[in-house]
């Protein structure tokens, strides 16, 4: 059977990265068979809609490359996708559970419920299941508004199977008496997500393990209306080291927060795709494409998956250096801008402040601490760097560059190069002793990018004042 998947997130916000790692292996999933990956938009929560959320999902799901098959603005023979728009669908089989005597009408006034839920209750106490035909008849009659509940034994227990964590089993006493369908028609999670994947015909239900718990109520409704259930695939929690939460507040829970900061679509992809999953080999970097053919269900961990923040930097990176200039450009811009270092600066030179950077950045915002590093730093040497320079031949070698340099007059990076080469000449010195002295003196670091970028960078000023300044 040609595998179906889907992912059906609530239009409630911006993409969680936890519920992306869900599209991701659940996109995955389905193209690893050649399958079909719909999009299923839940919003029977009205609620809890927030405007715009939608269009957050397309965005999130486009720009990651998990494109749909199916969905609410591509259709398919499934639709409508938007739950909304399926509400004939849910009221005809709750209504026909309850034809089947597998689920009740309940008139139950919050009133009641609360003070039900004070006095120790833990669950609905089936009040409702013992009225009588006739009592039912009368109350419809006099318009007061009901809910639909599943019926659900005192005896027995319900038991499924999860590809990931093995067979679950739940004594029915558990089993709370769900309202399947609210008194305004619409219904709730847990009845909707039976029904659409049922009609929607899918094979294959990828979801966070946070609904373990509920899957033996589901179980039941798939045997109440004789349908067979689909293959269940829960994925581990993702959690900071520690068992954190990711959240709102640290700015590190949703996908656009990490776009914000200028990490890449495809390296977000690559790291969600290690959480919770590992390759039978020990490759770490892999395309969409690549994912597609490594990925398998068996390899899927049942503990949680912590998201290294610094791990997500190294792949990052490893992308990053892969970018042309002006990919990098676009990603780092906002952030040059934003902290002011673009102000006054040509084009060229932001040109030379990325090419120095490429091989360090890991995300386009860390380019404001590069930057800080390297240049706004005060300018003061430590002890290994006076003694440096206090070497024999530093000083003819420092002033033969200062004047070298003075005399330049298109200062930029591919000029000052070979008079480095020039100075040596003129002062004896090479190797080492002629590259260190001149970056001590230039930017009181032993370490750092290319030498000739970074003076250029610096700028002629700044740096024949910092060798003046040394110069004995
Ligand atoms: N709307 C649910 C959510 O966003 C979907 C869970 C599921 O995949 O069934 O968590």
């Amino acid at each position: 059977m040609a595998i179906r998947t889907r992912f059906a997130p609530s239009p409630t916000g911006f993409i969680h990265v936890g519920n992306l790692r869900s599209a991701i292996f659940t996109y995955l999933i389905a193209k690893k068979d050649n399958g079909t990956f719909v999009l299923r938009i839940e919003d029977t929560d009205q609620g809890r809609l927030v405007e715009g959320a939608v269009n957050a999902i397309y965005y999130t799901l486009d720009s990651c490359g998990l494109l749909w098959d199916e969905g609410p603005d591509k259709g398919g023979e499934y639709g409508p996708y938007i739950q909304s728009e399926r509400m004939d669908a849910y009221k005809k089989y709750a209504l026909e559970l309850v034809e089947k005597k597998e689920a009740y009408k309940c008139f139950c006034t919050e009133d009641r419920l609360s003070s039900m839920r004070e006095s120790g209750y833990a669950k609905y106490d089936k009040h409702c299941l013992h009225l009588s035909e006739e009592e039912v008849a009368k109350k419809e009659e006099g318009g007061l508004p009901f809910v639909i509940r599943q019926k659900v034994s005192e005896e027995g227990s319900t038991s499924f199977t999860c590809q990931v964590y093995g067979e679950i089993s739940i004594d029915n006493k558990e089993i709370e008496d769900q309202i399947i369908l609210k008194s305004d028609n619409f219904p709730t999670y847990n009845f909707a997500n039976v029904i659409d994947d049922h009609l929607m015909n899918i094979t294959h239900v990828v979801r966070g393990n946070e609904y373990l718990t509920s899957t033996p109520k589901y179980t039941l409704l798939y045997k109440a209306l004789g349908w067979s259930e689909p293959t269940y695939v829960h994925l581990p929690h993702v959690v900071k080291e520690g068992g954190k939460k990711l959240s709102k507040r640290n700015g590190d829970a949703y996908y656009t927060d990490f776009i914000n900061k200028g990490y890449l679509p495809d390296a977000i992809v690559n790291f969600l795709a290690l959480l919770g999953w590992s390759p039978s080999d020990n490759n770490e970097k892999f395309s969409l494409e690549e994912l597609e053919k490594a990925f398998s269900i068996d390899r899927i961990n049942k503990s949680p998956a912590v998201f290294d923040i610094k791990k997500l930097n190294w792949v990052n990176a490893q992308y990053i250096k892969e970018l042309s200039l002006d990919s990098l450009k676009e990603v780092c811009m906002p952030h040059l801008v934003s902290s002011g270092i673009a102000e006054g600066k040509d084009e060229a030179w932001i040109d030379s402040l990325l090419l120095v950077f490429k091989d360090r950045i890991s995300y386009g915002q860390e380019v404001i601490e590069l930057y800080d590093e390297f240049f706004e730093q005060e300018f003061v040497l430590d002890q290994e760097g006076i003694d440096f320079l206090n070497e024999e031949g530093v000083n003819e070698t420092l002033i033969a560059f200062r004047d070298l340099i003075l005399n330049l007059d298109d200062y930029k990076a591919g000029n000052i190069k070979p008079l480095i080469k020039e100075a040596g000449k003129i002062a004896g010195s090479k190797g080492k002793m002629l590259f260190m002295p001149l970056r001590i003196a230039t930017t009181a670091s032993m370490h750092g990018p290319d030498l000739p970028q970074v003076l250029a960078l610096l700028g002629k000023e700044t740096v024949v004042k910092r060798l003046n300044s040394l110069i004995k």
